[in-house]
């Protein structure tokens, strides 16, 4: 893809600290309890992965960091889990970056909108009512939508011709 924009300023690492890491990672486990749900070892990891990355991550990448000890993981292991956050509502998958990226919005149901920059790599989920039209056109034909996720490529405030 060619690139619309090269900025020559300093990325900053947008990933969480270790004690607001910790408080995300137990209120997401605190989180899977009350869904009669076990946040196991290997998905707390693959969500620590994903806050720490703070932008979009791809599969490869997180079984690639996988081990503490700099081992990665079996692939499946890694799948599973992003399949299981993903179901919790506590990652999202980007498809047009066929990455993830942890959600910080809480347990409440919502249309994914994400703002995707293309120069720093940088996701941002923002709230937005929902795509009333698609979901109209789905309810007409009686069709039972499982997630709703809306992608916005672009350039953020950071990188953008200011
Ligand atoms: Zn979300
Ligand atoms: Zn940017
Ligand atoms: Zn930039």
């Amino acid at each position: 893809m060619a690139q619309l924009h090269a900025c020559d300023h300093h990325h900053a690492a947008p990933g969480l600290a270790e004690r607001a890491l910790l408080a995300e990672l137990d209120a997401a486990s605190r989180r899977c309890d009350r869904a009669q749900e076990k946040l196991t070892t290997g998905r707390r990891r693959v969500l620590e992965l994903l806050l720490r990355a703070g932008r979009p991550a791809k599969a490869y990448d997180l079984i690639a960091q996988f081990g503490e000890d700099g081992r990665p993981a079996k692939p499946p292991t890694v799948y599973r889990a992003l399949d299981f956050l993903e179901r919790q509502g506590l990652a999202h998958r980007i498809e047009s970056l066929n990455a993830y990226v942890a959600c910080r919005q809480g347990d409440k149901p919502h249309v994914a909108a994400f703002l995707i920059c293309d120069c720093c790599h940088t996701s941002r989920e923002v709230e937005i009512g929902g795509p009333p039209d698609l979901i109209a056109a789905g309810d007409k034909i009686g069709f039972a939508f499982k997630g709703v996720t809306i992608e916005g490529h672009g350039l953020c405030a950071e990188c953008g011709p200011g």
